[in-house]
């Protein structure tokens, strides 16, 4: 600690690789609907293994609502939605007039599981989604089961989870859609950005017309230019030929990113063996392989509810931190207000909120980064206790 850092919580990795490949479009004449949402659509595709398609889009916020647009889930359904995760897995239901039914996660992943998923199932559900929480996949095989036996579709946010299988399938491939988000602080960053996958060819297709404002010929696909149709409704989410070419770009060095992210993860989380004040959250199930977002603690006895004095504390040494997510998102006003929020019906979601701090895994972490993260956390919460 006598040498002083300042570890950003997250910080893109943008190299003069991918600055090539930006410059490349902006000299060329084509910003959008080109040949690189295509080919990072084909190579994206082929990272998350056989039989995937992948479609662009503006944000993972834009391909989750598009998910359920496209799914025709709509007023008077019901989708069940993790009350642990981002504010966007419920807008998106929001938005196309279903309610989310909130479901608390397992405390020791921050997934949802089969159980509790099978427990809030009405008369009135038609999907449910999951979050792949800090890139810790779900056990998709049993939450399928459950979707299959109550005929539900099925919406994986995966914003955090690229990188992230199942035993040897990629998330994303479990359901009907899998949405991923290429923000500056995800794994890898378009500025902003998304994915749809689905193993459903036709979905894909469909996926795609509806994002360029449902109309039914894209430029190339015209005989006279500017003459289409519009046989249905669409939005426009359409990503960027920039965004895309980043994007490649950034996928060219996945593996090297994941691979920093595992050693990362895995020395943080023995430096903090022993410390007593606070859990990881992690699976213990070798079927489940996270690709490491970030490494999230959460803590107990004493220091359960003195947070925010630590995330100061560690913050003046000059570790960035972060807290996933701030609130259960029931609880968050929006939702509170219109549906009332019942705190005994989401205790793990809101310990993790309320009680947890996230560190820094990234690729962007040396080894020696990573050192001091766990030498100051550990020093600080032994001060912290007596
Ligand atoms: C970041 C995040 C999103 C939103 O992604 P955008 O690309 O910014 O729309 C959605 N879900 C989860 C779980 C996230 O962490």
């Amino acid at each position: 600690m006598n040498q002083p850092r300042t570890i950003p919580f997250g910080r893109p990795w943008i190299t003069d690789d991918d600055r090539k490949a930006v410059m490349e479009v902006l000299d060329g004449p084509i910003l959008t609907h080109g040949p690189q949402c295509k080919a990072f659509e084909a190579e994206f595709a082929a990272f998350m293994g056989k039989d995937a398609h992948a479609v662009t889009m503006s944000s993972c916020m834009g391909a989750l609502h598009m998910a359920y647009f496209a799914l025709g889930i709509g007023p008077g359904d019901e989708v069940l939605v993790p009350a642990q995760t981002h504010t966007a897995t419920a807008h998106a239901v929001e938005l196309v007039g279903a309610r989310p039914i909130f479901v608390d996660c397992d405390p020791a992943t921050g997934n949802v599981t089969a159980d509790r998923l099978a427990a809030a199932v009405t008369p009135k559900t038609k999907a449910l989604s999951v979050v792949h929480f800090l890139a810790i996949p779900c056990a998709m095989p049993d939450i399928m089961r459950v979707a299959a036996k109550h005929r539900l579709k099925v919406i994986e946010d995966c914003a955090l989870a690229i990188g992230s299988r199942y035993e040897d399938r990629h998330v994303g491939l479990f359901g009907d859609a899998g949405c991923f988000s290429f923000y500056p602080v995800k794994h890898i960053t378009t500025a902003e950005g998304g994915m749809l996958v689905t193993k459903d060819k036709a979905f894909a297709e469909s996926v795609a017309r509806k994002r360029g404002f449902g109309v039914d010929r894209t430029h190339s696909e015209r005989s006279i230019p500017g003459m289409y149709e519009v046989p249905q409704l669409g939005l426009n989410y359409r990503m960027s030929e920039l965004q895309a070419a980043l994007g490649r770009s950034q996928m060219r060095r996945i593996e090297e990113n994941l691979s920093r992210r595992r050693r990362n993860f895995e020395s943080l989380k023995k430096a903090l063996e022993g410390q007593g004040a606070a859990r990881v959250l992690d699976s213990a199930d070798p079927r489940q392989k996270s690709s490491h977002y970030c490494l999230s603690v959460v803590l107990e006895g004493k220091l359960a509810g003195r947070r925010n004095e630590l995330v100061g504390k560690l913050n003046a040494a000059g570790v960035g931190t972060s807290v996933y997510y701030p609130a259960p998102v029931p609880r968050m006003r929006y939702y509170a207000d219109k549906y009332g929020y019942d705190a005994s019906r989401y205790p793990e979601a809101a310990r993790i909120s309320d009680c947890s701090v996230a560190l820094p895994v990234g690729q962007h972490l040396s080894p020696e980064d990573v050192d001091y993260i766990g030498k100051v956390f550990v020093e600080t919460v032994k001060e912290m206790r007596v």
